[in-house]
C-alpha cells in the first residue's frame, strides 16, 4: 500500500500514526487535483461553455460515487459540505432549531466529538431544551441501559458518534437507530472516523443522517458529506442563502433549488469533491474489509505490547474497537510523550482530541493517541513501543 502514497514514500522514516486527526492522500487522489485544475478548471452548474459542463459532469460523478459508497437511494440525499462539522452544523441548524423548543431535549453520548456536542449544546442553551448525555463505562463502552431512560416523546434529535475518536469504540449503531426510531425520534451518525475503513450502507442502517469528513478518508480537506433522507431534507429550511441553491430570486421573495443544491449555496468545493470521489473508488479498489482487517491486526499487536509497559494506561478497552489506541503514562505529560516520539520520527497525537467532557470523565486532561490507516505496518507499531520504553526511562 504504501507505495500509493507519496509522502509516505518521500519519508521512510518516519511512522505515520496520526490519521485519526488526517490520513495521507494516495497519488491517485492528488492526480485527480492537479487534472481537475489543469484540464478541467471553471465554475458548475451554471457555466455555458464547454469546461464548466465537463466540472459539472465530475463535480456530479463524485456524487454518483459518494451515493454509491454510502448506499444511498438518491443522490438528492448527498450534500456536499466542507466537513464532518458543516454537516452537523447544518442539521442543527436547518432541521433541528425550527423544532425545538423550551423543554424539549437532545441526547447525545460523553464520548463526542467537539463536532457534535458544541452544535447541540448551544442550541439546546439556547432554546431551553435539555442536553441529555448516554455516559460510558470504564471500558470506554457506551451505557445503553440508559437510553431508554434518556429518549423521550420531547426528544427532537439523538446525535451519536459510530466509532469514538478518542477510545476507538465501536458503538453498535444499528441497535440504537432501530431504539430511536422505535420512538420516532431522528437520528444522526458521526461517520467520521467509520467511513475508510467499515462498510456502511445508509439504507440498511436506516439512519436519517449521516456524516463524514473526505480528509479522514484518504481524501483531500475542505469536503465533506451530508447524507439525509430525502423526505427529511424536503422539509428542512437552508440555513446558508447565496448563489447556487435558488431558482428564481426577484424583488419579492426567492425559490430555493431542488435537492440537494438548496444545501449547497456557493461555489462548492469543486476539486475537493472530485478527489474525493477517486478515494472512494480507490479505497473500494483495496477493499475495505481487506484495511479494516489489516488495523485490526496492529491494533491487537499494539495493544499486547503497550500494556506490557508500567504504568501505561490503555483508555478505551472496549470489546470491539477500531484503529485507535489512546494511552496515558505514569509521570510523563501525554504532549512530552508526544514530542519524545516525534524526535525517533513516530507522529502520534497528543491532548483532549476534541473531547473535552469524554477526559473528564475518565479524569485525565488528554491521552497520547496512535491511530492506523492501511499503509501503517508491524515493524512501525515495534519501533511506537520502543520509543515508548524509551519516555518510561527518560520519566523514571
Ligand atoms: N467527528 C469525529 C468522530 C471526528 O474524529 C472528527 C475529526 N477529528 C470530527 C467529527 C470533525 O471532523 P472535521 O474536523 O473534519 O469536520
Amino acid at each position: 500500500m504504501r507505495k500509493h502514497f507519496p509522502l509516505i514514500q518521500k519519508h521512510p522514516e518516519l511512522a505515520y500514526l496520526d490519521n485519526a486527526a488526517t490520513t495521507q492522500k494516495p497519488q491517485v487522489v492528488i492526480d485527480a487535483l492537479v487534472h481537475y485544475y489543469t484540464q478541467l478548471n471553471a465554475n458548475i452548474h451554471r457555466s455555458p461553455h464547454r469546461l464548466g459542463a465537463e466540472a459539472t459532469a465530475a463535480y456530479e460523478g463524485a456524487r454518483e460515487l459518494v451515493r454509491d459508497f454510502i448506499g444511498a437511494a438518491k443522490m438528492e440525499e448527498i450534500v456536499f459540505t466542507k466537513g464532518a462539522t458543516e454537516a452537523v452544523n447544518l442539521v442543527a441548524q436547518s432541521f433541528v432549531r425550527p423544532r425545538l423548543q423550551a423543554g424539549d431535549n437532545v441526547v447525545i453520548s460523553i464520548m463526542e466529538h467537539h463536532a457534535n456536542f458544541v452544535p447541540w449544546q448551544v442550541l439546546c442553551a439556547e432554546k431551553g431544551a435539555e442536553l441529555r448525555i448516554i455516559p460510558v463505562d470504564e471500558a470506554g463502552e457506551l451505557d445503553l441501559s440508559q437510553l431508554d431512560n434518556l429518549l423521550d416523546e420531547r426528544t427532537k434529535m439523538l446525535a451519536v458518534v459510530h466509532i469514538s475518536n478518542t477510545l476507538g469504540t465501536i458503538n453498535p449503531i444499528k441497535n440504537i437507530i432501530q431504539k430511536a426510531h422505535e420512538k420516532e425520534i431522528p437520528i444522526l451518525i458521526d461517520a467520521a472516523q467509520s467511513v475508510a475503513h467499515y462498510a456502511l450502507d445508509v439504507q440498511e442502517l436506516d439512519c436519517d443522517f449521516l456524516v463524514f469528513s473526505g480528509h479522514k478518508v484518504y481524501a483531500p480537506t475542505g469536503i465533506g458529506v451530508l447524507y439525509a433522507k430525502e423526505n427529511i431534507l424536503e422539509n428542512m429550511k437552508p440555513y446558508q442563502y447565496g448563489g447556487d441553491m435558488i431558482l428564481s430570486v426577484t424583488l419579492e421573495g426567492t425559490t430555493f433549488n431542488r435537492l440537494p443544491y438548496r444545501f449547497e449555496a456557493g461555489t462548492p468545493p469543486i476539486a475537493e469533491a472530485i478527489g474525493l470521489g477517486k478515494a472512494l473508488e480507490f479505497l473500494r479498489g483495496v477493499g475495505q474489509e481487506a484495511i479494516q482487517a489489516h488495523i485490526h491486526q496492529l491494533l491487537v499487536h499494539a495493544t499486547a505490547e503497550l500494556s506490557k509497559i508500567e504504568g501505561l494506561r490503555i483508555v478505551g478497552q472496549a470489546a470491539e474497537k477500531s484503529g485507535i489506541l489512546s494511552f496515558t503514562l505514569d509521570h510523563a505529560h501525554p504532549h512530552d510523550i508526544a514530542t519524545l516520539l516525534d524526535q525517533s520520527h513516530i507522529a502520534i497525537r497528543a491532548g483532549h482530541h476534541c473531547t473535552q467532557p469524554l477526559m473528564e470523565r475518565f479524569g485525565i486532561s488528554g491521552t497520547a493517541r496512535a491511530s492506523f490507516a492501511m499503509y501503517n505496518t508491524m515493524e512501525e507499531v515495534d519501533r511506537l513501543v520502543d520509543a515508548v520504553l524509551g519516555v518510561v526511562k527518560v520519566f523514571s
